[in-house]
């Protein structure tokens, strides 16, 4: 009889930086499915095969509960009371749930008015101390590194280094799933610590051990029986209004639609950039009108419905693979990070203005009328 999953660290044990000491702190997160593209790369015409990795079928609909079930792990097992974290929205529902979990106290700093209902429900519901600020993502993460300085609570953002170490997780199961590693792998940037965690992932699962390799000092875990020999090349996709890779700098009042990576100064930066110029990567960008049609093209072509940041990475392939780019035949994954459920706002307004919408009386011929009228 096999054992039930019981979350990534118990999984990857040996490729984390865990001991027996250490009280793991799960939600069974990770163990996401990889779900083959069947209609999009029929409409565009392209043998590559395209592949999502749901990220938003996590327990608190995100990726984030992959790099919290380590940091807060961690911050149990060296006896911490209390976490914080700057928030688009996701970091503080991942904190907010795995805090609770662990008996700690989540604060979590959020932009006013710039964070999705839902991921605000979910924090307020598991129990965070939500302190809105006047500001941006940027402003509340410079001040959380500073808090911690001043009070006893321990920093559960990217820069938390156990964050990308849970992070990295998602390309071992890619890595699994297909018994090789994709040829490209698409994934939104913000903080850009998921990138970073991804091409640390797919670095230890190549065993790579190579001079160039910026992130395990010559200390892969799976050096003696690599998973895979290559590495895939990483494709960074940023919104137009916060896009500090395609500036190369700061960006000083990022806007988009896509508020999960409105992020104009990521903590990331030099991780990042080295993954795609180890990898042979480029960065590229989209506007929120490209943003939101993939969004609805995914969930009404494909059936999986993201929140707007999540569609850029399949923005990013679609258009890779037209332009010749990305070439015929090749295997591509992409890392859809939350789920649609976040943000219905959004979703329903982009939905109001196209239509399929109508409201009748509650009779037979005009229900009959309604769908007979649309099947011819
Ligand atoms: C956090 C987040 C991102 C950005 O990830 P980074 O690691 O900050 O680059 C993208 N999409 C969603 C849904 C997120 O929650």
């Amino acid at each position: 009889m096999s054992s039930p999953y019981k979350g990534l660290i118990d999984r990857y044990r040996s490729r984390l930086p865990v001991s027996t000491d250490t009280p793991v702190i799960s939600l069974c997160e990770g163990d996401t499915p990889l779900i083959e593209l069947t209609n999009i790369p029929k409409e565009i015409g392209t043998s590559a095969r395209m592949y999502v990795k749901f990220e938003g079928l996590n327990p608190t609909g995100s990726f984030k509960d992959r790099g919290m079930t380590m940091a807060i792990s961690k911050a149990a097992e060296e006896g911490a009371r209390a976490v914080v974290c700057a928030s688009t929205g996701n970091t503080s529902a991942a904190a907010a749930a795995y805090a609770a979990k662990a008996g700690m106290t989540a604060f979590v700093l959020i932009p006013e008015g710039k964070i999705a209902m839902g991921k605000l429900a979910q924090a307020m519901m598991y129990g965070a101390v939500i302190i809105q600020i006047r500001g941006n993502f940027d402003d509340g993460m410079g001040l959380v590194k500073r808090i911690a300085d001043e009070a006893p609570v321990a920093i559960v953002n990217s820069i938390n280094p156990y964050r990308l170490q849970g992070q990295k997780t998602a390309a071992f199961e890619i890595v699994e799933a297909l018994g090789r590693a994709p040829d490209y792998h698409c994934i939104p940037v913000g903080n850009a610590g998921n990138i970073s965690g991804y091409w640390m992932g797919y670095s230890e699962a190549s065993g790579c051990n190579t001079a160039s390799c910026t992130l395990c000092d010559g200390n892969c875990p799976y050096l003696d029986q690599p998973l895979t020999q290559a590495r895939p090349r990483m494709l960074g996709y940023q919104a137009a209004g916060a896009a500090p890779f395609m500036r190369n700098g700061k960006v000083e009042n990022p806007e988009t639609v896509a508020t999960a990576i409105r992020i104009g100064n990521p903590q990331s930066f030099a991780l990042a950039k080295a993954a795609v110029d180890e990898s042979g990567g480029w960065f590229d960008e989209f506007t929120d009108d490209e943003i939101l049609a993939m969004q609805k093209r995914l969930a009404d072509r494909e059936g999986i419905f993201c929140e707007p940041a999540s569609a850029i990475s399949v923005c990013g392939a679609v258009r890779d693979i037209e332009n010749g780019r990305i070439g015929d035949g090749a295997l591509v994954t992409c890392t859809v990070t939350g789920n649609g459920l976040k943000d219905t706002d959004i979703a329903i307004q982009q939905c109001q203005k196209t239509g399929d919408f109508i409201t009748i009386d509650a009779e037979l011929d005009a229900v009959k009328s309604a769908i007979l009228g649309r099947l011819n």
